[in-house]
């Protein structure tokens, strides 16, 4: 590698690592290649993205990550990848030859002692005694000689060992990144994994949010009724329409069965508690299409909870207090969102 692409590359990553940190952004392989990229400025499409999402967040949300990784990085930029790979292991070399010239300061140093005491031993046996005078300074400069030659060896040694540790945990999250799918198959909506990622980050980040679960009423009887297949195109259908609420940094993920749940960033519980409700209203009218027969099924209705973040809050215990406003909403007639 060129000692410039060398020097660029350390400058980037000097660079992205504090962008990385400022933005709780875990260091995965993608991540890097992304805020590499980022800092690179040799995408602009990508940096307005990242810009835009940055806007709704404090954070850059792991489906975020996954999403802006596949559409910028992946495909256009593989070569890019590579190159960080390589300029990762490019640090690692120019580490282990300063490391190497480091010991090859500590053997210079050592042939310098030897010749030192061979002087000295040489002038103890010459006429004159060596006096004091002689010999301090010859210690001094040894001492200091030593003491330098420790430090940047102990250093090195430190940075050698950071690098090192870190580029086989890039390697294992590298294996991990790569069968990590994000995406719900059936609903393509993002899956309980995403949500997981996406919940606990931003309550370390502090995110203000509010967050909508949401639970299909009674679905096993459409199960039971209609079949489990056409259950799934409930499924789909009502995915359909929680995507659609998707804007301003609204995420929607399946968070199991026929639960869902919306991360709402910057809203209220009040404008959270509102959006659940028009979404309610919308399920309520929607009418699915039975293949099978034709038919028309309508009468689909969920419940809803609802709760915002406070100070303190962790990814359980909220998840807790818009489950117990979900179980509130079914327990007292279903189809109705929660605070009330
Ligand atoms: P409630 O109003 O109390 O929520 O009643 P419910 O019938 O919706 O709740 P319950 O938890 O008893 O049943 C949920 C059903 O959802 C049971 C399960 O078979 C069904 N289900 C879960 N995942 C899927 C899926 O992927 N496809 C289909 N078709 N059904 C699913
Ligand atoms: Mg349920
Ligand atoms: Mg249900």
């Amino acid at each position: 590698m060129k000692k410039n692409d060398f020097q660029k590359s350390a400058a980037n990553l000097k660079k992205a690592v504090p962008l990385m940190v400022k933005h709780h952004v875990p260091a995965t392989p993608a991540n890097y290649a992304l805020w590499y990229t980022y800092v690179d400025q040799t995408i602009p499409e990508l940096n307005a993205d990242m810009d835009a999402i940055l806007k709704d967040y404090d954070v850059l949300p792991p489906v975020n990550t996954a999403s802006l990784y596949r559409n910028h990085i992946a495909d256009k930029a593989e070569v890019d990848l590579q190159d960080l790979k390589v300029n990762l292991e490019a640090i690692v070399t120019e580490m282990s030859s300063s490391m190497s010239d480091a010991l090859t300061d500590t053997t210079d140093f050592s042939k310098a002692l030897e010749n030192s005491f061979d002087g000295l031993s040489s002038s103890l046996d010459a006429e004159r005694a060596p006096t004091l005078d002689d010999v301090m300074p010859l210690i001094k400069q040894l001492v200091d000689e030593a003491s330098e030659i420790r430090h940047s060896t102990d250093f090195i040694q430190g940075q050698l060992k950071n690098a090192s540790d870190e580029i086989s945990r890039l390697k294992s999250q590298l294996a991990k990144v790569q069968c990590n799918a994000m995406f719900d198959s059936l609903t393509t909506l993002y899956n309980r994994g995403a949500f997981d990622a996406d919940l606990t980050m931003f309550c370390q980040a502090k995110q203000p949010m509010s967050l909508i679960l949401l639970d299909i009423d009674h679905f096993k009887k459409f199960n039971d009724e209609m079949g489990h297949l056409f259950g799934d195109t409930i499924l789909k259908g009502i995915s359909q329409r929680l995507k659609q609420a998707c804007r301003g940094g609204i995420a929607a993920y399946r968070f199991g069965g026929e639960e869902f749940a919306l991360i709402v960033p910057n809203k209220s519980l009040r404008v959270a508690r509102q959006m659940a409700d028009a979404l309610r209203l919308a399920i309520e009218k929607m009418t699915i299409k039975d293949r099978k027969n034709g038919n028309k099924v309508g009468n689909i209705t969920a419940s809803f909870g609802v709760a915002e973040f406070v100070a303190g809050d962790s990814y359980a215990s909220l998840v807790e207090r818009a489950d117990k406003q979900l179980y509130d909403a079914k327990r007292s007639g279903r189809n109705r969102v929660m605070p009330f």
